[in-house]
């Protein structure tokens, strides 16, 4: 989980929409109003923009054509009918995580509001999420989603991590040979390195995972010393620094 930022609410989603979906749902509360016709698309695709196409709980990617897209309703919408179709109420999630969310009341975390790494740490001999300081928000946040269900995100979030980190195993048993260090490899760290930026999948724990990893800084180490460690790469760094969650 990632912190998000969110843009401006659509134009499309104007003061009198809003009266009128809310309404339409309060008279029925069967209908499915953020699906209307008249904002669906906008809407879905205002969403995703802002959590760069991915779930904003489990950090998968989600495919805007597909039906596993979901539009969460942040505070229950059976106890906030007057934000069924409030924008800042609103996140993109995937099918599994809004499932998982419904209805329950504890207080999770809101990524457009609250910055996740300073309630979610790693566990340091995995990917497994864990509370910082026993922090309540952060482990409601864990169990109410299920960000620590084995098959359906920890798996997929350690083939991610290992895939990297083996990449990164192989840079360096090719740049070790070298006493001047041709580009092309300083592209490929580039190129995987970005593999852990926001927009990627998992990126809260792929990013932690490599930042700490021992052959990642080796080679980062070889390339400060060569003056290699150049802007892109300072750049990719710090952004995999802002998003990474602490490993505890
Ligand atoms: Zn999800």
């Amino acid at each position: 989980m990632i912190k998000l930022d969110r843009g401006l609410c659509p134009d499309e989603l104007n003061e009198d929409v809003v009266e009128e979906l809310t309404k339409l749902y309060k008279e029925d509360k069967e209908k499915d109003v953020w699906n209307s016709p008249k904002i669906k698309e906008t809407l879905k695709k205002a969403l995703t923009d802002m959590s760069h196409n991915k779930c904003a709980y489990c950090e998968c990617i989600l495919d805007i054509e597909s039906k596993d897209v979901t539009i969460d309703h942040f505070l229950p919408k059976s106890n906030n009918e007057s934000l069924v179709i409030a924008w800042t109420n609103l996140l993109p999630s995937c099918l599994r995580c809004n499932r998982k969310k419904n209805r329950k009341e504890d207080v999770i975390i809101n990524p457009c509001e609250i910055n996740p790494k300073e309630h979610l740490g790693i566990k340091n001999n995995g990917v497994r999420l864990k509370a910082i300081n026993n922090s309540q928000i952060g482990k409601n946040t864990i169990s109410v989603v299920g960000l620590n269900d084995i098959d359906r995100v920890m798996k997929p979030r350690m083939v991610v991590v290992e895939k990297l980190i083996d990449e990164f195993e192989e840079l360096y048993e090719d740049i070790i040979e070298f006493d001047n260090i041709p580009n092309r490899y300083i592209n490929r760290c580039e190129k995987y390195m970005s593999e852990a930026l926001r927009d990627k999948e998992y990126s809260a724990v792929v990013s932690a995972k490599l930042l700490d990893d021992a052959t990642f800084r080796a080679i980062k180490q070889i390339f400060i010393d060569k003056n290699l460690w150049n802007y892109q790469l300072q750049e990719i760094e710090k952004e995999l620094i802002e998003i990474a969650l602490p490993i505890i």
